[in-house]
């Protein structure tokens, strides 16, 4: 089947339904130059994220990852939202979806103009003091890395500070529990850019009325979705707002 046949039936979908919620996932941002984990240059092929990114590793080790995970996350500051980010903050507004739960923690949601975002594994607009709890931005976070200070710790206290990212092996934020109330409200839930392997976000298709899915390859819940589409995501979200548009939806925002 061909990519207009299945974006119009997403649009169908879209249409049909009273709710939707959306769920992204890495995949969503490899169009604005952020490698994946399990993409062929993703991150996996780089370092091993369970370890460099592990709740006991940071524990027991900072420095691992501010030395292999750190550098790393240069990029995902620098990117910008690509179509199918600021294709989904144009549905937002139209009333189309009623909010974005993502994986990710790069920000790139909030810059394209969504409003209603549930960030699963946190973000990396600043750290938190282990000890105190204290608050620092994360342009200070990464001077103290800059001048050599492996790992920043909190001149009052001590303590080390922690990106305000989730990771693996953490308890997950308890909006968790928001997100899994609103999509088994919904009426559809559109997947985008997730192997949906990285639980206990996979559980969320499990919860929903209706399911598809806009990736390339296969996930996890691909026996669940009543639409696949096998493709990059922001050919597709692109191809969508045009096949909106034609239906006569009205959809401002950005141009694509
Ligand atoms: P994943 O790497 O497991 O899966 C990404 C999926 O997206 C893959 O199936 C891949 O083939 C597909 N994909 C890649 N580019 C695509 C495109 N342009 N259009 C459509 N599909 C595309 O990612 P995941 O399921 O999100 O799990 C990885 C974990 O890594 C998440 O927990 C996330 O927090 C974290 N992560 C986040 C970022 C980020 O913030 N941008 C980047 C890397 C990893």
């Amino acid at each position: 089947m061909d990519l207009v046949k299945k974006i119009n039936d997403l649009a169908d979908l879209l249409l049909e339904s009273g709710k939707t919620m959306v769920l992204t996932g890495a995949g969503i941002s490899t169009e604005s130059g952020i490698p994946d984990f399990r993409g062929p240059d993703g991150l996996w092929s780089k370092v091993d994220p369970m370890y460099v990114f592990h709740a006991e590793t940071f524990i027991y080790r900072p420095e691992v990852f501010y030395e292999a995970g750190m550098p790393l996350m240069g990029p995902l500051q620098a990117a910008q939202p690509n179509a199918a980010h600021r294709v989904i903050a144009d549905l937002e507004e139209a009333g189309l979806v009623w909010g974005v739960v993502t994986q990710n923690v790069d920000g790139l949601h909030q810059k394209a103009g969504s409003k209603n975002v549930f960030e699963m594994h946190g973000h990396l607009r600043s750290a938190t003091c282990l000890k105190c709890r204290h608050v620092i931005p994360w342009d200070r976070l990464a001077e103290m890395v800059a001048a050599g200070e492996i790992p920043p710790r909190h001149q009052d206290c001590g303590g080390v500070f922690k990106p305000d990212a989730v990771f693996f092996g953490d308890p997950l934020p308890p909006d968790f529990y928001d997100c899994c109330r609103e999509v088994s409200e919904s009426d559809l839930l559109v997947v985008v850019g997730s192997s949906l392997e990285v639980s206990p976000v996979n559980y969320l298709p499990q919860l929903c009325k209706r399911l598809a899915i806009v990736n390339m390859g296969p996930t996890m819940a691909d026996y669940r979705a009543v639409l696949k589409v096998d493709a990059k995501a922001g050919e597709a979200f692109t191809e969508l707002k045009r096949v909106l548009q034609e239906r006569g939806v009205r959809l401002s925002g950005s141009a694509v």
